[in-house]
């Protein structure tokens, strides 16, 4: 993984936008050849051949679909890791390590993660993963930008990119629904959601995820999970995603999935569309 963490960091670095130059994150020396010649010269294990490996997927989905849920569901089934990019800069600001600094202060201005601190960050976790034996993935939350489907397009081969989609209606009650405990921080969601089915589509019913009594009167709602706040963030995200979703499409790995409900009925479809379900019910056989 060595050889991918230079291809990944020379890949960023011959980008032309680089708002922080990775020399000033970076330990290592970087490679002076271009990008395509390192790759020619030195083949990463993610360029291995699909019957060396694991899956190599990526998620993509709107805040508040539940792409994390499925995707780390996925990573259990699979046996792979789950490698969320919001985890990644989270854990770095909890670290005491020089790019924290760094990210702190981007974060506190409110200001986006670069590319290349987000590439960065990723080829960190890729490297000790492969350390540890890992093979596959499972990205949720990265790429976010075409360029940044670019840089990872050069270095390693993606699989599959699965598009989670729910209608915006449900999506958005779905997100005005959300509480937290301020005692002991877990997450619950009020919204009781009974829509009645659009364009042929069957209704669609999904529970609340009602907190214990005892939570019951400690729940908050998140600042920013206002209609207002949160209707941008779909504006935002579906600004930036469909031009992602088009690169992927263009090459023929994209998948897109509906929703049907809630995680009763959208896990064993997904399943099915993935052709995992046979996969599935050997691994329930087995746990039998
Ligand atoms: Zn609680």
């Amino acid at each position: 993984m060595a050889a991918l963490t230079r291809l990944l960091r020379s890949a960023v670095t011959s980008g032309s936008t680089a708002r922080i130059s990775l020399s000033t994150l970076a330990s290592e020396p970087k490679t002076g050849f271009p990008a395509g010649l390192a790759a020619r010269l030195a083949p990463s294990p993610a360029r291995k051949g699909r019957e060396d490996r694991n899956v190599q997927w990526v998620f993509l989905g709107c805040p508040g679909v539940g792409k994390g849920t499925y995707a780390s569901r996925l990573s259990q089934l699979l046996g792979v890791p789950h490698i969320a990019t919001g985890d990644l800069v989270r854990e770095e600001l909890a670290s005491s390590g020089p790019l924290s600094l760094k990210l702190a202060e981007i974060v506190n201005q409110g200001k986006l993660v670069s590319d290349e601190i987000i590439v960065e960050l990723l080829t960190k976790r890729l490297s000790k993963g492969e350390e540890k034996g890992e093979s596959g993935f499972i990205l949720d939350g990265f790429p976010r930008t075409v360029r940044q489907a670019e840089i990872i397009d050069g270095v390693m081969d993606i699989d599959l990119v699965v598009n989670l989609k729910l209608r915006e209606d449900v999506l958005l009650e779905k997100c005005l629904g959300r509480r937290i405990c301020n005692q002991c921080g877990k997450n619950f969601n009020l919204a009781s959601i009974d829509a009645k089915g659009q364009n042929g589509q069957p209704d669609m019913y999904m529970p609340p995820l009602l907190p214990p009594s005892q939570c019951m009167p400690k729940l908050i709602t998140r600042a920013d999970d206002t209609e207002e706040v949160v209707k941008a963030r779909f504006r935002i995200y579906n600004d930036k995603s469909l031009p992602v979703e088009e690169f992927y499409r263009r090459q023929g790995k994209l998948l897109e999935f509906d929703l049907p409900g809630g995680i009763p009925e959208s896990w064993p479809k997904l399943l099915q569309v993935l052709s995992l379900d046979e996969h599935h019910e050997d691994k329930q056989l087995a746990a039998a």
